[in-house]
């Protein structure tokens, strides 16, 4: 469905912690903003279970519910959602046009907070596992794995600083990697080596996780240089292969990094005047709800000091933050 005549001053995609903080904003400031949910509504933190980290919680908060909280907050400003994911972009002109299959959607300000989502290893049960000893986040999940033993899968920064980080809760912590030297730099690669708590088995990778109802018993190990297999007993799998920015719409529109991360400039703006990006589609480095939270409140401020400065168009008739053009 098409409504040519309407023309929102800000569409919000994602509905992750970026994006919920930038309508949470944008709605409170003037604009009843459009947010497109995109394909896992609520984002990455809705895969976790309880958040321990996120400020204001002193008791903690399951990921769900948390996103949720924020989804009211943002519908209690005026903020109107639309499930489903965007096919297509065209942010070349203006108004910008964003469509959802057959349904074309318009705007003067645009937020991206798409996310990034973990790689995987393409295990059969790897997905289903989540939440029962599966995880792709040890800062937000270590905790629950004390006195218990767990593997990390990769070599990257982020499988060394995960496997440090889980050497506080976990009673063993074996790190599989499928080559014989780290990617790691060699600062964080150094920490991890002089562990005593951290094992390694090298040129290995996983061929399977072996799971009862109760969730995760152990891992069966493939050496990729004999094809021997061993199965290893841990309590959890925590995979850190990478992450890869949801981008792939904005290629040729908006200026990318070479792993495909929108770049940013004074705060959260894009190469496209009016089209700021948030959260972890930008962030490689942190990538942390509350950082997110904070990207997507920048946006929104930008977003709305960038209508203040458009020049007036009497073209346009607004009215609670949505324009119809004048007949
Ligand atoms: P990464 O650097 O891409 O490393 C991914 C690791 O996973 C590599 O060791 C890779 O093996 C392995 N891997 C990839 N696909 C695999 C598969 N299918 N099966 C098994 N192993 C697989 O990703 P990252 O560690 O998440 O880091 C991403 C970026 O963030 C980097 O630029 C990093 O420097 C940065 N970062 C920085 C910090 C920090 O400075 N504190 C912390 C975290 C991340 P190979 O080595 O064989 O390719």
């Amino acid at each position: 469905m098409t409504k040519p005549d309407l023309i929102y001053e800000t569409i919000i995609l994602g509905s992750g912690p970026a994006g919920l903080t930038a309508a949470i904003y944008a709605a409170r400031s003037r604009c009843c903003p459009l947010l497109i949910h995109g394909r896992q509504p609520g984002g990455q933190l809705t895969t976790t279970t309880a958040v321990d980290n996120f400020p204001g919680f002193a008791a903690g908060i399951e990921g769900p519910e948390l996103m949720e909280q924020m989804r009211l907050q943002a519908e209690r400003f005026g903020t109107n959602f639309v499930e489903g994911e965007v096919t297509k972009v065209d942010l070349q002109e203006r108004p910008f046009r964003i469509w959802l299959g057959e349904e074309l959607y318009r705007c003067l300000s645009l937020v991206i907070s798409t996310g990034a989502s973990p790689k995987l290893l393409g295990l059969g049960n790897e997905e289903s596992l989540y939440g029962r000893g599966v995880s792709v986040c040890a800062t937000c999940d270590g905790f629950f794995y004390r006195d218990r033993e767990v593997v990390v899968v990769g070599g990257g920064d982020t499988a060394m600083e995960e496997a440090v980080f889980l050497t506080r809760f976990a009673s063993k912590v074996t790190v599989v990697h499928r080559r014989e030297s780290l990617r790691a730099t060699p600062v964080l690669a150094e920490r991890a080596l002089t562990n005593k708590a951290i094992h390694f088995i090298w040129d290995a990778e996983l061929s399977e996780i072996v799971a009862d109802t109760s969730g995760v018993t152990g891992v069966k190990i493939k050496n990729l240089k004999t094809a021997e297999e061993s199965e290893l007993t841990c309590d959890g799998v925590f995979i850190a292969i990478g992450h890869q920015p949801n981008t792939a719409l904005f290629e040729g529109q908006l200026e990318m990094d070479n792993e495909g991360y929108l770049l940013t400039k004074n705060g959260t703006e894009t190469n496209v005047t009016g089209v700021f990006a948030a959260g972890d589609v930008q962030d490689q480095q942190f990538r942390q709800a509350v950082t997110a939270a904070g990207t997507g409140c920048m946006a929104a401020i930008q977003a709305e000091r960038f209508l203040d400065d458009l020049p007036y168009d009497a073209s346009l008739s607004c009215q609670k933050g949505v324009c119809k053009t004048k007949d």
